[in-house]
């Protein structure tokens, strides 16, 4: 299965984390469909503000919708 994924719209990486409310961050990708997924398989987004990506690369955050 390919799955094309977004990239940050300021330097074109696809690396990105989320956070939850006690700070903890954890490492994600954005499908085409704009779903947030966990790089580890095993982890769970219970708990994580999907709201809000924040990119690996450079200081950009934003909503995934806003992902290129
Ligand atoms: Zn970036």
């Amino acid at each position: 299965m390919i799955m094309k994924k977004r990239k940050c719209p300021q330097c074109d990486i696809y690396s990105f984390y989320i956070l939850n409310n006690k700070g903890e961050s954890l490492l994600v990708y954005v499908d085409e469909n704009y779903n947030i997924i966990a790089r580890n398989p095993e982890e769970s987004l219970y708990g994580y503000n999907l709201d809000t990506v924040y990119c690996l690369g450079c200081s950009w955050k934003g909503s995934p919708k806003s992902l290129r």
